[in-house]
């Protein structure tokens, strides 16, 4: 069994089993309560139909009453309490019920079921009664037939919706575990994008170390090895970052400042801050910066999304090539980065936003994200309300748009 099958049909069994239990265990007591009710009226029906009776043979003792009785579906007989003797039976009784007296005779009218020959299973009330000296009691009895017929029905009616609802379970089970599933397959492909990026600069900082460790070496022999150790770890230290930083924004936890923010500014920093690296990769950098456009954000962040762009076009363009950087307002705020770079084949460009997506290999460029830049940008324009669109062409260039909502200049 794959491990995403496996985890899928576990949570499907576990969503049905406990749906069921539930449902059985619902069912069970509304079962109980609906046979009480049931049971209960059919009971106050037959003492109800006693009451006039006692009443008649109170009055007239001797007239044998209940002897010439004979109703649809309701059966009587006067029982002498000492002897248990039947006195009077009902015409629609062939034959005596078979009732079970306790010693001594109960004071208070009860109940219990018998059957009857010919007349079937019988819900029975004993009402204890004086006639003068003597104790009498009289029996009613009522088929129990309705009851049964009432509980059947509500048992089948109730499997019913158990079955449709533990099927209905099964399907909307089925649904989230395919969620769950993807979600899981996703976090395992995280979870060894992210360790493969991490092997690479540690196994370079291993390798380093055993080198220098092996035997004596020159100033400059550690000098050198030192600058290749510091360059891995900052390698290091920005894949954790960015990790961290993807972390929070998936918890929808990234802490924004919204403040006034004027994005030239947030530009111009960028700009200069990459500028030494431009220079050493003789990348030229123009400016078309409309002043005056404030959005509402935090700048350190805004520092960073606009650092990635340029970074990367840094990176991915021959020497002697141009980035031009554009700021102007039309419905929101559009600021675009456009280089000369070496492009971006169309079937990539879908991809280039997912965690640690890279189209040329580690190796091949000076990666300083760790192929995570353009999955942190998108995180930050997300948490500010904008969107970002790529246009790319390969061997001609790339460029970059962020669109973003304007903020209130006050
Ligand atoms: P990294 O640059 O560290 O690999 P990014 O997430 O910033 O990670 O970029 C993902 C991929 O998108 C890069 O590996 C590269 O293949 C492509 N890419 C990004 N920006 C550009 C660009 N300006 N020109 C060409 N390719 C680019």
């Amino acid at each position: 069994m794959k491990p995403g099958t496996s985890i899928q049909l576990r949570t499907m069994l576990l969503f049905c089993v406990a749906a069921g239990v539930l449902l059985l265990g619902s069912f069970i007591t509304a079962y109980v309560l609906f046979q009480r009710a049931v049971s209960s009226q059919l009971e106050r029906q037959l003492t109800e139909t006693a009451g006039p009776i006692i009443a008649d043979q109170i009055a007239d003792p001797e007239e044998k009453d209940v002897d010439q009785l004979n109703l649809p579906d309701a059966y009587f007989e006067v029982v002498d309490q000492p002897s248990r003797k039947v006195l009077q039976r009902s015409k629609n009784l062939k034959s005596e019920l078979a009732l079970h007296f306790v010693q001594p005779f109960p004071a208070e009218p009860f109940f219990q079921t018998v059957s009857a020959a010919e007349v079937g299973e019988l819900r029975v009330a004993v009402v204890p009664f004086r006639v003068g000296d003597k104790q009498w009691a009289l029996v009613v009895a009522g088929p129990t037939r309705e009851v049964r017929t009432a509980l059947n029905t509500f048992t089948k009616f109730a499997f019913l919706l158990l079955a449709v609802s533990l099927a209905l379970m099964a399907v909307v089970s089925a649904f989230y575990a395919r969620k769950l599933d993807l979600v899981v397959a996703q976090l395992r492909q995280f979870v060894s994008d992210a360790s493969h990026e991490l092997k690479t600069p540690l196994a370079v900082l291993r390798g380093e170390t055993e080198l220098l460790l092996s035997r004596p070496r020159s100033t400059v022999d550690y000098e050198q090895a030192l600058r290749i150790i510091d360059g891995e770890l900052k390698t290091l230290s920005r894949i954790v970052e960015g990790l961290f930083t993807l972390s929070m924004a998936d918890a929808g936890q990234l802490r924004f400042a919204a403040e006034k923010v004027f994005v030239d500014d947030v530009l111009e920093e960028s700009v200069a801050l990459a500028a030494p690296h431009a220079e050493s990769r003789g990348i030229r950098i123009e400016r078309h910066l409309q002043h005056g456009i404030v959005v509402s954000g935090d700048p350190a962040f805004l520092r960073q999304l606009f650092l990635i762009f340029i970074d990367n076009a840094i990176k991915y363009s021959p020497a002697g090539r141009l980035l031009r950087v554009n700021l102007a307002a039309g419905p929101d705020v559009k600021v675009s980065f456009a280089d000369q770079g070496i492009g971006i084949a169309r079937e990539h460009v879908p991809h280039i936003f997912e965690r640690f997506f890279r189209v040329a290999q580690r190796e091949a460029v000076d990666s300083q994200s760790g192929g995570l830049g353009l999955a942190i940008a998108q995180a930050i324009v997300r948490a500010h309300g904008g969107s970002i669109e790529c246009e790319s062409e390969l061997g001609v260039g790339s460029v970059f748009t962020v669109r973003l909502p304007f903020g209130t200049a006050d």
